[in-house]
């Protein structure tokens, strides 16, 4: 089976790590703080805060960037759900924007559509999604118009850029995870990067029990600290993720270029103004028997077209892990859709095209560890999936 992430674990980690163990230093050390140096350096931020995890980073980010309980905050539905769960642990109210299809990330437009009839809107938070940096460049406009604080995650777009800058630098706090699956691992971990002075003290009193000074605890705090482990693992890596983010981006191009050809399925889209660093190569299946499709103008009317397209989508992953290519779907639902956010009652936001993505779309091993020979199997078994296509679609 071709894995769908297959994390690289070099002898030089392996050392760094070794090192550590002998040295005694297992918590926060030395190798925290270089770690923290050389991610904020790599992403163009000032400062940066080494967390247990992508999720513990965001919800120390929504509080360091001072959202207080009922803030309304524009978000993507379309995304893993620690986005915007970090909202609701803080009370800070999710308010979901429907996605650019041609992207999967927050459609700026949308979001200032929101914006127009909402005057209680205290800030957005982006998601660049599969490693895609969302429009920054509009969303930035639109927070410096109406005042909003900007958190980015970008848990799946390390080192990926936007018009030349890199994410995580454009808000006032940017996230990033370093979950084995991610463009670079610690095992578990996570790190918030901002350029802002303040937002950086708060961030570092929150994960270490709010603490000041010598048993002085100033706010409520929590123990979100990474590790001298983690760290001098996450320094090897960041030093291989370029490198990494190259392979991928090489392994995407050979699989648009094999697979644009088939009618059936939607390659990603690049925009010129993007560095897409493929966290997932994600493609779409593509509705048949429509020249155009807008779930946006009649999605009534194209749900019954949107229940073949999943049927035929699930049908094509049982095909290719049958023939040994992982793949995945991300996501299946959107946040507004799962039963969390149901209940409390988000189940009333209408957003077409995040939904339609969630019946269309599939994720192929695009991960730097595949081989020349894997990448001509997966094109070959998701060619061989047409014959069957034109059957599925009309059962
Ligand atoms: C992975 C991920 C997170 C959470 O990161 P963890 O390190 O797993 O806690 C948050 N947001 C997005 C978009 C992610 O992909």
């Amino acid at each position: 089976m071709i894995p769908i992430a297959n994390p690289e674990i070099t002898d030089d980690d392996k050392q760094a790590v070794l090192e550590v163990l002998e040295s005694g230093m297992l918590a926060s050390g030395p190798e925290v703080e270089k770690f923290e140096e050389e991610f904020a350096e790599f992403t163009g931020a000032d400062y940066a805060v080494a967390t247990t995890s992508g999720t513990t980073a965001l919800d120390t980010a929504v509080q360091a960037c001072g959202f207080k309980a009922g803030d309304r905050v524009i978000t993507t539905p379309f995304t893993f759900i620690a986005s915007c769960n970090a909202l609701l642990f803080n009370s800070v109210e999710p308010v979901f924007a429907d996605i650019d299809p041609a992207t999967f990330n927050l459609d700026p437009v949308r979001v200032r559509e929101i914006l127009e009839n909402d005057p209680d809107i205290r800030g957005i938070l982006p998601v660049h999604l599969f490693g895609q940096p969302a429009d920054m460049s509009e969303i930035m406009d639109l927070a410096e118009e109406y005042e909003l604080i900007v958190i980015e995650d970008a848990a799946q777009a390390h080192g990926a850029a936007h018009c030349g800058q890199r994410t995580g630098s454009f808000g006032q706090a940017g996230i990033f995870s370093f979950y084995p699956t991610k463009n670079m691992t610690t095992g578990e971990g996570g790190m918030l990067v901002t350029s802002d002075s303040q937002t950086a003290s708060r961030a570092r009193k929150i994960i270490n029990h709010g603490r000041t000074g010598h048993y002085q605890h100033d706010v409520l705090g929590y123990n979100f600290r990474s590790t001298d482990l983690a760290a001098a693992l996450g320094r090897q890596q960041l030093r291989r993720l370029e490198d990494y983010n190259e392979s991928r981006r090489e392994n995407a191009r050979y699989l648009t270029e094999k697979l644009q050809e088939l009618d059936w399925l939607e390659v990603p889209e690049e925009r010129p103004e993007n560095y897409h660093v493929y966290h997932q190569y994600t493609v779409r299946l593509r509705p048949l028997n429509l020249e155009s499709y807008d779930p946006a103008q009649d999605y009534k009317k194209l749900g019954n077209c949107f229940a073949r397209v999943k049927k035929c989508r699930d049908q094509l992953v049982e095909y290719l892990r049958g023939k040994g290519v992982g793949c995945g779907i991300y996501y299946p639902l959107p946040a507004h859709r799962q039963p969390v956010y149901r209940r409390r009652g988000y189940d009333s936001y209408k957003c077409p095209w995040a939904e339609a993505a969630s019946a269309q779309v599939l994720s192929l091993p695009v991960h730097p560890a595949l081989s020349q020979a894997d990448l001509e199997k997966i094109v070959k078994v998701v060619s061989c999936f047409s014959e069957n296509i034109t059957a599925v679609y009309l059962q």
